[in-house]
């Protein structure tokens, strides 16, 4: 049977973009050679969304103590709130041989690109911008503020994206997920 290798997986998009459901997807359907880094953010939880699960949830001030003492691989202020990187999670599951994908916004993902060069970096991108803004008002989960600082951070993102070795655009899901899986796959084995 083919060795699995391990890799670091950037996985990046404008927030509505669908990256949660993608990855819900993905998850169900690829082998367990992959994990999640579930990420430290300031900001707070949603409706149904688990501590240590979705996000480890924390404050403002112990977050500044973890960047004080270099825990994060990378972090990033979006849209007024912090989000980082476990960077010891990320290293112990390379060395167990795992692969670790990190879904994170623009800012961290030119950390982590610049960082460690060998890392495969994907962009999901909406089919436009007017359907993303749809999907972002659709899932009635910010406030119309946190939705404009949204766009204006989908706008610069979205200029980026060939910065990525691979884009995905999210119109139908599956196939979006099929592609995904592909190059999963490819860069894997
Ligand atoms: P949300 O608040 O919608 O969960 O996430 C907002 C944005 O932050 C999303 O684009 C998400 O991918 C990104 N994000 C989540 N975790 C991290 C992280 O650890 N670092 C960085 N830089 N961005 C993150």
């Amino acid at each position: 049977m083919a060795k699995n290798k391990a890799k670091l997986i950037i996985f990046t998009g404008p927030s509505g973009v669908g990256k949660g459901t993608m990855l819900a997807d993905f998850f169900k359907r690829v082998n367990n050679k992959i994990v999640y880094s579930v990420s430290c953010t300031t900001r707070a939880p949603r409706d149904g969304e688990i501590n240590g699960m979705h996000y480890f949830f924390i404050s403002k001030n112990e977050f500044e103590q973890m960047i004080q003492e270099d825990e994060f691989l990378e972090h990033a202020c979006y849209s007024g709130n912090y989000y980082g990187t476990n960077k010891k999670f990320v290293d112990e599951k390379i060395s167990q041989g795992k692969s670790v994908l990190l879904e994170i916004e623009l800012q961290g993902a030119l950390q982590v690109m610049e960082k460690r060069p060998d890392a495969v970096t994907i962009f999901i991108k909406p089919p436009t911008f007017d359907e993303l803004e749809n999907r972002l008002r659709g899932r009635h989960t910010e406030t119309e503020e946190a939705i404009q600082k949204r766009l204006e951070a989908a706008k610069e993102e979205l200029k980026n994206a060939d910065k990525f070795h691979y884009t995905i655009e999210n119109d139908v899901i599956e196939k979006a997920v099929d592609e995904l899986i592909e190059i999963y796959n490819k860069e894997t084995n």
